[in-house]
């Protein structure tokens, strides 16, 4: 059976071109960067224009683009390096209430050195509350952190406009663009946010590279000490090749944004319109327009989201449910629940994300599977509604 791939977000095929690139890298055994010697110089000469090319992408200079292990390293550099380094300043760290791990845990590890952590609602297509958001920051807060785009809803932060509330309050603001930064266009000039965080494999780049940009007026000091790489910043001798594919992977991904983005958002709605039009007591979570590209994600009345990926496994479609919800802690998404549905509504999440060899039957495919599923599952549900709601 050939597998359907709808959980690109989780985990993207590698390019070929970025593995071609990349191969030249392992066979040549280039030298470390940090070498005097003509090897060193060649290796220096690879993290550059990879650094050049990851910074095209998002409009940086290239001496602004400090290369991580990935994004939850450029997370927690952005949020744990910034805050400590203002703490002079003040002791309050902002964040929004649809933060991923990655932010959210370096932020609440913060509470306990003396930092005080206020989170930003969000209404109830997941877009966070400006009015909010201004009230909290004052001239004692170290940092706001508020994602470009959200993995589990797919909505779009507003974020422009809370930059452009940092910057009144002359408070650092960190994007974590993770899941947008290859599939919108982002230019962190026009923007004006002082940290972003980009990732490798969410642009068809490998696993284990990510980077921080961090801006001109950005003060931070590091989190991981050594022989100080990166401008200090990140110490550790350079994944060579992992930076390498990186910097390919975000060339292409800039040179073709602008056609996939628009053939990615054809397919979306397909899948939307078609999962929603065929099924009853479901309904889209997130953004309707302001939405990533590739993402479709939904919440089905009186059925979890484990035993649809299930159901759907068997079928040869991989999705997600995108929540941590589990059967055991019955743990509820910290994402869903911000946007106001009670745990029950929580529990029945499904999250498509398309990619680069995404196309029309895979879509077709998903539609035809995800009715039936949905129907088998409410027939067998032993949460409430049973038999009031069957698939149309
Ligand atoms: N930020 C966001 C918004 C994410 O969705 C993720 C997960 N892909 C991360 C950060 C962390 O990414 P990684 O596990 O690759 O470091």
């Amino acid at each position: 059976m050939d597998r359907i791939n709808l959980d690109y977000a989780s985990a993207a095929p590698v390019d070929e071109r970025v593995i071609a690139e990349m191969g030249k890298y392992w066979r040549e055994a280039i030298g470390n960067p940090s070498s005097v010697y003509g090897a060193g110089e060649e290796a220096r000469e690879v993290v550059e224009l990879a650094r050049t090319r990851v910074a095209g992408l998002i409009g940086a200079e290239p001496r602004h683009v400090i290369f991580t292990s990935g994004a939850t390293e450029a997370n927690n550099l952005a949020v744990i390096g910034t805050a400590l380094r203002n703490k002079a300043k003040g002791n309050k760290v902002v964040i929004s209430a649809l933060e991923h791990m990655s932010v959210l845990n370096p932020a609440k590890s913060l509470t306990k050195q003396g930092f005080e952590l206020v989170t930003v609602p969000v209404d109830g297509a997941g877009v966070v509350d400006l009015d909010k958001l201004r009230a909290a920051v004052d001239s004692s807060t170290a940092l706001i952190s508020v994602m470009f785009a959200n993995g589990e809803i797919g909505t779009i932060e507003p974020v422009k406009e809370i930059a452009r509330i940092a910057r009144a309050k002359g408070v650092p603001f960190h994007a974590d663009a993770t899941v947008a930064a290859g599939k919108v266009p982002i230019n962190v000039a026009e923007l004006d946010v002082d940290l972003l965080t980009v990732s490798s494999n969410d642009m068809y780049g490998p696993q284990g590279a990510g980077a921080l940009y961090v801006g001109p007026r950005a003060k931070m000091q590091p989190v991981i000490l050594g022989g100080g790489q990166e401008r200090g910043l990140r110490s550790g001798t350079e994944n060579l090749a992992g930076v390498a594919g990186f910097g390919k992977a975000a060339e292409l991904a800039a040179l073709e944004m602008a056609d996939e983005s628009r053939r990615l958002t054809g397919l979306r709605d397909r899948l939307i319109e078609g999962v929603l039009g065929s099924i009853g007591d479901a309904y889209l979570t997130g953004h309707r327009v302001k939405r990533l590209p590739h993402h479709a994600s939904f919440r089905f009345e009186w059925v979890e989201g484990e035993s649809i990926i299930l159901f759907l496994d068997m079928k040869g479609i991989t999705g997600s449910t995108g929540s941590a919800c589990t059967s055991k802690t019955l743990q509820s998404s910290h994402v869903l629940l911000a946007l106001g549905l009670e745990h029950g509504q929580s529990h029945g999440s499904l999250v498509f994300t398309l990619g680069r060899w995404s196309g029309e039957a895979d879509v077709d495919k998903a539609i035809a599977e995800v009715p039936p599923i949905i129907k088998r599952l409410r027939e067998i549900s032993p949460l409430t509604g049973r038999g009031k709601a069957e698939a149309k």
